[in-house]
């Protein structure tokens, strides 16, 4: 989809909004996230305007993927930290507030007070996991 007005993140790419770039290619744009968990962490969007990742063309999600870690391993030489996230919450639900596919590429150090999960649940036996495992296989479209 065309970039668009209404979005915050087209609006960086079409240099209308200033961003502090970490990497750019014809695919993809890496820039500092604004109120960041740590410092470095970096959000990395296609250059295409789509809401979900289930909505983009996998070219773009395939560069992204082969973009993040090196930015995660650029993170940990340039800051020190000793390990990284990387996740795209998908969804309002999921904590999405920015309607622009984007990937979080988080430096993280020992006791940095950041939280990202939550503690496992558990199944109450297997046929439930596997009951689960059964109507998610029947729902993939791949
Ligand atoms: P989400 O919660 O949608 O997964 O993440 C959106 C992220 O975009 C947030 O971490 C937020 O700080 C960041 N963000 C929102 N607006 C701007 C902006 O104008 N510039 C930058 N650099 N980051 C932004
Ligand atoms: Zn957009």
């Amino acid at each position: 989809m065309p970039l668009v007005d209404d979005c915050v993140f087209c609006r960086i790419l079409k240099g209308e909004i200033p961003c502090t770039k970490i990497y750019e290619d014809d695919m993809v744009l890496a820039f500092l996230d604004i109120a960041p968990f740590n410092p470095g962490h970096t959000v990395i969007i296609p250059k295409e305007h789509q809401h979900s990742s289930t909505a983009l063309d996998v070219e773009y999600l395939k560069a992204i993927i082969a973009v993040a870690p090196k930015i995660g391993a650029a993170l940990m030489r340039a800051t020190g930290a000793e390990g990284f996230n990387i996740f795209q919450n998908n969804g309002r639900v999921a904590g999405q507030t920015v309607p622009h596919v984007h990937f979080h590429v988080v430096p993280r150090f020992a006791d940095d007070g950041v939280i990202i999960y939550s503690a496992g649940k558990k199944y109450n036996n297997t046929d439930e996991m596997t009951a689960v495992a059964d109507k998610v296989k029947a729902a993939l479209k791949i």
